[in-house]
């Protein structure tokens, strides 16, 4: 189930890449999309443009993990009731 999501946000990220290659070592923050030149503006493992958008999407992540918990407890609630 888990798997499903990992691969198509894997997919949606491999039609981005494709859509900027020919752009020498471009990357683009998945937070604020806003895109800079790998290894002259940011490191080559970099994924996010600041450390506020790194804290961003881990809060994001917390977040929706969380939604899905509490809507699993939910449903499984209703299931027992
Ligand atoms: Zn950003």
């Amino acid at each position: 189930m888990s798997f499903q999501a990992v691969a198509g946000a894997s997919s949606a990220a491999e039609a981005g890449g494709a859509a900027e290659r020919g752009g020498a070592g471009k990357a683009e923050c998945p937070v604020c999309k806003v895109t800079w030149v790998v290894e002259v503006d940011r490191r080559s493992d970099a994924v996010y443009c600041s450390r506020r958008c790194m804290v961003r999407a881990s809060r994001a992540r917390k977040k929706t993990l969380a939604d899905q918990e509490a809507l699993a407890q939910a449903t499984h609630a209703e299931a027992d009731d």
